[in-house]
């Protein structure tokens, strides 16, 4: 296959990936882990000598931005459009990674097309 014709493929690919980009909705970066702790209660039921049943789940919410790690408490009621947002993140980052990926192929099939 000519070179111009490859790009222009690539090309097609890339204005595919756009068009689904622009096709996400609201996203956040990060992970959800849940929480047990104890209290300081004498007597409480998570600090019992037998049975000790931690208090929790709490739902923290851990990300990175700005090469600054962040964390934050959510509420339950919060959780499903939370993990929504973290789902529609990662879909981002795939489709950006394949952008990336078409892009290097485009641009070293210019550079040849140019010897
Ligand atoms: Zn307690």
């Amino acid at each position: 296959m000519e070179a111009n014709q490859a790009i222009q493929n690539i090309e097609r690919k890339i204005q595919a990936i756009k068009a689904r980009l622009q096709a996400l909705g609201p996203m956040r970066p990060g992970s959800v882990s849940q929480q047990y702790n104890v209290c300081g209660k004498p007597g409480c039921r998570c600090k019992d000598p037998q049975t000790p049943r931690r208090h929790g789940p709490y739902y923290q919410l851990n990300y990175v931005y700005q090469g600054k790690k962040k964390s934050q408490f959510i509420r339950r009621e919060n959780l499903k459009q939370v993990r929504l947002e973290l789902a529609t993140y990662k879909k981002f980052r795939k489709l950006t990674d394949q952008w990336i990926g078409l892009a290097l192929q485009a641009a070293q099939l210019r550079l040849k097309n140019a010897l």
